[in-house]
C-alpha cells in the first residue's frame, strides 16, 4: 500500500510533522534510528512547560501519543534511498525494505563534527556545550570559556558573557577586527590566543584548557559552535539546492518546507540552521500542515 507521506527521522521536527498528518487521518511510516542531535545531553531546556526534562523522554512521550493513532506506523530503520518522483516515491531502508508514498518529509537533523582537540569530544552536551541559552543557566556563572572555530566566535564571545566571564581561546583563527575588539572589552572578554592543545579536567570539577606550555586556564564550562553536517545522503543523491549557514550547508526549502525536488521536504535543524527544540518542533508543524496541504492542492 502506498503511504501519504514517510517521515525520515522521529526526532522533534519528524513528530511534529507527523502528528499532524496524523490528526488528519493520512496514512504515515516514520523511520527513526533514535538519536536525536541532542542525546549527548543529560537534561534539555528551553521547550516550554518541558524544561529540565531529558529530551529522550520528551521524544518518548511523542512516539507514545502519535502511536495511539491508527495511521500511524513506526519503523526503526534508517532510510538510505529516495527513488522516484512526487507521488511515485519509494525509500529503501537499512534493513532491506522498500516503502512507497506520494510524499517524503526529511527531518534526519545534524551531527556535529566537533573540532579536533583532545578531551572535547566526550565532555560534548556536558561541560563543552553549543548553546547558552540551551544549558549557559545551569552552568550558574563564573569563569567560561569559547573556543574559536571561525572568526564568528568572537561575536559568540560577547554574547556568552551574559553567562560568565568569558575567556575567547582564538584557537589559531584570525585575531578579531578594531571594532570587534571594543565589543569584547565592553564585554570583558578575554583573549587567549594560540590553538587549544588539550581540554582535560582541572581541580574542584573546573576544566583545564591548555594553550601549548605555561599555566592552563581553568573555566567551568566551554562553549564552541561546532559545524553540522546533515545526517542524510539522500540530499546528495538527489542534487537538493542547499545553502550556506554560519553552521554549514543546509537544505533550502521555500515558505511551504519544499525542497527543491517536488514532493521532498525537509524541516527542522536541517532545514533551519542554528536551531533548538522550540523551533524544530514548530517547522515540522508548519511542514506537515503544509506537506498536508499539497496532497489535496497539488502545487506542482
Ligand atoms: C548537545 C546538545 C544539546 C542540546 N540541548 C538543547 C536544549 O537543551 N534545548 C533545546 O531547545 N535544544 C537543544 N539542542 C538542539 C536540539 O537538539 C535540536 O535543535 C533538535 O534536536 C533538532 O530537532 P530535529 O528534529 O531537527 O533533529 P533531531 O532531534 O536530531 O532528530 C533527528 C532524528 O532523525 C533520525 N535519523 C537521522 N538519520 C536518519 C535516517 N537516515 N533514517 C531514519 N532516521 C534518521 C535520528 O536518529 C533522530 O532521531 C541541543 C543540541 C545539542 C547538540
Amino acid at each position: 500500500m502506498t503511504e501519504d507521506a514517510i517521515i525520515i527521522g522521529g526526532g522533534f521536527a519528524g513528530l511534529s510533522a507527523a502528528m499532524q498528518l496524523a490528526r488528519a487521518r493520512r496514512r504515515i511510516t516514520i523511520l527513526d534510528t533514535g538519536e536525536p542531535r541532542n542525546r549527548f545531553s543529560p537534561h534539555s531546556h528551553g521547550f516550554l512547560a518541558q524544561d529540565g526534562r531529558p529530551g529522550r523522554d520528551i521524544l518518548a512521550d511523542a512516539r507514545r501519543q502519535l502511536a495511539a493513532y491508527e495511521t500511524v506506523t513506526f519503523r526503526d530503520a534508517p532510510a538510505e534511498k529516495l527513488e522516484g518522483e512526487i507521488d511515485g516515491f519509494s525509500i529503501l531502508t537499512g534493513d532491506g525494505g522498500r516503502i512507497d508514498a506520494r510524499r517524503v518529509l526529511l527531518a534526519t537533523g545534524f551531527e556535529d563534527q566537533l573540532p579536533d582537540v583532545p578531551g572535547l569530544a566526550e565532555r560534548w552536551g556536558k561541560t563543552v556545550l553549543h548553546c547558552p541559552y540551551c544549558h549557559g543557566y545551569e552552568v550558574g556563572g563564573g569563569p567560561v570559556g569559547v573556543l574559536a572555530r571561525t572568526a564568528d566566535a568572537a561575536r559568540f564571545a560577547a554574547l556568552v558573557a551574559d553567562w560568565g566571564g568569558v575567556t575567547l581561546f582564538t584557537n589559531a583563527t584570525p585575531e578579531p577586527d578594531d571594532a570587534t575588539l571594543s565589543l569584547l572589552e565592553q564585554r570583558a572578554v578575554k583573549l587567549r590566543p594560540g590553538r587549544v592543545t588539550a581540554i582535560a579536567d582541572g581541580p574542584n570539577g573546573m576544566l583545564s584548557v591548555e594553550t601549548g606550555p605555561g599555566i592552563p586556564t581553568l573555566v567551568k564550562a566551554i562553549f564552541v559552535m561546532p559545524e553540522a553536517r546533515v545526517r542524510s545522503a539522500i540530499p546528495g543523491d538527489r542534487g537538493l539546492t542547499l545553502k550556506e549557514t554560519p553552521v554549514g550547508k543546509i537544505i533550502q526549502t521555500d515558505e511551504t518546507g519544499q525542497t527543491s525536488l517536488p514532493g521532498l521536504y525537509a524541516a527542522g535543524d536541517i532545514a533551519l540552521g542554528p536551531g533548538n527544540i522550540t523551533l524544530a518542533a514548530a517547522d515540522g508543524v508548519k511542514t506537515g500542515v503544509m506537506l498536508h496541504h499539497s496532497l489535496i492542492w497539488p502545487t506542482h
